[in-house]
Formats: C-alpha cells, structure tokens, sequence
C-alpha cells in the first residue's frame, strides 16, 4: 500500500484526564486512510467517532498513541500542523450554524482568504467550490447565507471548506437533519468530490449515506475499533452490526426479506441495485417486464 494519508496508531484519547470528571474516549484506535478512498465511520452515540476525526487534523492531541499525516507525525517536536490542516478538511456537525458573513461569497472566501491566497485565486476557488455544491454563484453569491434553505445553507458551509481545495474532507454527520431531498444532494456532492480523487471520510448514521459513498467501514464501539473492512464484507455482519445498533441499508433489508420470502433476488446494498435485482428475479420468475 502506497503511504496512507492518514494513519492513527493506537491512539488513546481522555476528555478531562486527571479530574474526577475523567472520560476515556478512544481506547487504543488504529487506522489509515488510503489517498482517494472514500470511507464511513460508524458506531454507537458516543463510541468515540467525534473524537477520533478531531484527531486528524491536530485539532485533539492523544493521550498516547500517534496520528501521521502524509507520513507526518503531528505532534513530533517540529511537526507542520498548519500543512496538516490545509491538507484535511474537517466539517463539523451542523456546520451551517458557524455561517457568519453578510454573504454566500464572503462566507466561502473565508478560508481561502486566510491561507493568504491572491484575490483571483480566492475568487476562483469561491466559484468552483459554489459550482461544485450545486449552488450557482450568478444566483447564490451575492445573497444573505441566512435567507438561505437549511439544505443550502449546509452546502455554503460544505462550499467554505472545499474552496481550500484540502485532500482529504472529513465530515461529521454531512446529511443529519435534512431531508431525503437535502440529503441525496450532499451525497451526490460527495460523491463527485471522491470522483475528483480527493479522499473522503465521513462519520454517518445513515446506513445509505454508506452503501451508496464508502468503499470501506470503520465500526467504533467504546472508543475502540469493533469491526472494519470493506462495505461489502461489514453489512454481511448483520448480527454483529445489530449487537452494536446499526442496521444495514434499506437497499439490503428489502432484499434479504424477499429472499427470506423464496424470492431468489440477489444482495443489493444500493437502491439502484436493488431495483436491478428485482427485476433480474422477476424476469426469472416469469414476472418481470421484458
Ligand atoms: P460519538 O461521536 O461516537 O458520539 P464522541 O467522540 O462524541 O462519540 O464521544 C466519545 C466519549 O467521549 C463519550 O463518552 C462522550 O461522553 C465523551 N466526550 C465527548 N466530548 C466530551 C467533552 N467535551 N468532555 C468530556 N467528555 C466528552
């Protein structure tokens, strides 16, 4: 494997050490992302998820244990953690409630701005990044963030990071609160951001925020990583995933309940596979259109 971009090794995390409020978050998590994978991080409420993403970036220091980005150990004496932070992305939970300026433009330029790029840079990097989220800047740039839909406004905040063009984007819960509408769009923004090569992981409760973006998964229960590998191989577990209170894709219910029903329908994880499957049984059954 070509140097991760990201490598976490046995890193151990504790809100509060040394008080009596003392609170182990990460127990000894090893990882790495890949450069141009795209990857789910899932668990539990507080299985340690948050915390772990902090950590890719430098924005939390292990307890023990060390974070390597690009090859970069973070808190190594002369470590760069500027680079580290130009070069991953992290959007947080809910980030439209960190929007501020008077507008989409300003709001998006923010970043750039302050990596001290030329004006043309900025405004190019603001353009692309407004393009890219689906937000056309002729309509969208000179408006209030706040007279904005929540979707919208959730995909300025997304715009702000990706204008600083980083490596990796991490996100903590992207499509949380949206609906079906909102979500199907931040999927498909992420997935032509992964379609660029830039590496993507996201931290998600929605099992079809997984099946349709991530090609691997990371499963964390007590700040330890509880099941990996890819999406494929981790909705097999289905029993360990209910043990740790996920559930598997809609894509996939649908189609193991039909076959538990002696419809000979194939695995899907995805809609659109699913509606292929289907069809393929149907057809075999003599059932399906022609
Ligand atoms: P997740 O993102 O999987 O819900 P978190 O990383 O937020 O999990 O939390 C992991 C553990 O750390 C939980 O037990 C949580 O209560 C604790 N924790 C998280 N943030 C803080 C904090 N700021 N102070 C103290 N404990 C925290």
């Amino acid at each position: 494997m070509a140097e991760p971009l990201i490598a976490c090794q046995e890193v151990h995390y504790t809100y509060l050490r040394g008080t009596p409020m003392e609170a182990p978050a990460l127990r000894g998590v090893s990882l790495q992302i890949a450069r141009g994978e795209c990857v789910a991080i899932l668990g539990p409420t507080g299985s340690g998820k948050s915390t772990l993403i902090q950590h890719f970036n430098g924005l939390l220091r292990p307890t023990a244990g060390r974070v390597l980005v690009a090859g970069q150990d973070l808190w190594a004496p002369r470590a760069d953690r500027r680079a580290a932070r130009r070069l991953v992305g992290l959007v947080f939970q809910f980030p439209e409630y960190q929007l501020f300026a008077e507008t989409v433009e300003q709001d998006v330029a923010f970043g750039p701005r302050n990596l001290g790029w030329a004006p043309e840079a900025v405004a190019e990097a603001v353009d692309e990044a407004l393009r890219l989220v689906g937000l056309a800047p002729e309509r969208f740039a000179g408006r209030s963030p706040f007279a904005l839909s929540g979707g919208e406004m959730r995909r300025v905040a997304l715009a702000g990071v990706l204008a600083m063009r980083p490596a990796v984007l991490v996100l903590d819960e992207p499509t949380a609160g949206l609906d079906g509408q909102g979500r199907h769009e931040i999927r498909r923004i992420l997935r032509d951001v992964h379609r660029r090569g830039q590496t993507v992981v996201l931290v998600t409760h929605h099992m079809d925020d997984v099946a349709e973006l991530a090609q691997r998964v990371v499963v964390l229960r007590d700040g330890t990583v509880a099941l990996a590998g890819a999406v494929g191989e981790v909705f097999a577990r289905e029993d360990a995933l209910r043990q740790l209170g996920l559930d598997l894709p809609v894509a996939a219910r649908v189609t193991r309940r039909l076959r538990a029903l002696g419809v000979p329908v194939a695995d899907a994880l995805t809609l659109q596979d699913a509606r292929r499957a289907i069809r393929t049984a149907l057809r075999g059954t003599g059932r399906g259109d022609p």
